[in-house]
């Protein structure tokens, strides 16, 4: 990582190596926190305002004050991204509960949040892997049951990963009671033999996909058919199309599920309409 790179704490831009925060943080403590990314290409945020709302509602759902307005959010990343030089990558974000003597129950009122930002530069237009097409297992999912809130408290995601790692491939689609959450890190969704689009409704057992909803919105504008509804990982594997969304994945497609060949082995005519139709989008905006 190159030694000119530039973070964001807590009210300053501070070189990488000089970024501290204390031992008594309770994001690292209790992973008592709230994250949020936004993907850079062309270097601008893509669909920024919704991860910022989404960002404002997680920290409300546990009782964090946002410490900035939207506007103030999007001066901080929009400098933070020009100070590191980022054109493609991603923007993350992480407010903690802040830092005080370790307990439980929250700190005194008035307790300053711990605010992080740092840029990664990344290939996210020309990734190679949606190309391809990803590979990716099935695992059980560990989670707790408000999924819907984007907290750092991601070690059943951090093993579904490794997981996936060990396997040899890209991403895991997290299962319960034999229905497909969603991914380690991205939303999934299937496309049936007859051409509908299959993807789980919102609610507190997944998270609200800022992709999912620009990709739903994008469907519904090109008249596909989509159903919001649970699917089994048996369907999964006798889907004709296969796909993950993340703001760092877009629209990545899926070729394997657990060994089994999907549709052709190749990226499918939906899945890279849908990428196309979501670039587009994210460029255009
Ligand atoms: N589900 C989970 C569990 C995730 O971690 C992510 C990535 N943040 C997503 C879905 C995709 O969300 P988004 O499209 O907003 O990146």
């Amino acid at each position: 990582m190159a030694s000119s790179r530039i973070v964001y704490l807590n009210g300053e831009f501070v070189p990488f190596d000089q970024a501290r925060v204390p031992v008594m943080d309770r994001g690292f403590l209790f992973a008592d926190g709230i994250y949020e990314v936004s993907a850079v290409i062309d270097g601008r945020l893509v669909d920024n305002a919704a991860h910022l709302a989404r960002l404002d509602r997680s920290l409300s759902e546990i009782g964090i004050r946002n410490p900035h307005a939207a506007a103030e959010w999007e001066g901080l990343q929009t400098e933070l991204v020009a100070r590191n030089g980022v054109t493609e990558g991603l923007v993350y974000m992480q407010v903690t509960r802040g830092v005080a003597e370790r307990d439980f129950a929250f700190p005194a009122r008035g307790t300053p949040p711990t605010v992080v930002m740092f840029t990664q530069a990344k290939t996210v237009l020309a990734n190679p892997l949606a190309e391809t097409g990803a590979k990716i297992v099935t695992v059980e999912d560990l989670r707790w049951k408000r999924r819907d809130i984007k907290s750092v408290a991601l070690l059943a995601q951090v093993l579904a990963k490794q997981a996936a790692a060990e396997a040899g491939v890209a991403e895991a689609w997290m299962v319960e009671d034999g229905a497909v959450t969603e991914g380690s890190s991205s939303t999934a969704f299937i496309a049936t033999r007859d051409g509908r689009l299959v993807t789980r409704p919102l609610s507190t057992a997944l998270l609200p996909g800022i992709t999912r909803a620009a990709v739903l919105q994008l469907a519904d504008e090109a008249s596909l058919r989509v159903e919001e509804r649970l699917f089994s990982v048996a369907e999964a594997h006798a889907a004709a199309e296969a796909f993950y969304t993340s703001a760092s994945a877009f629209v990545m497609p899926v070729i394997a599920i657990d060994g089994r060949t999907i549709g052709e082995g190749r990226p499918g005519p939906l899945t890279r309409r849908l990428r196309d139709l979501y670039i587009g989008m994210a460029r255009a905006a």
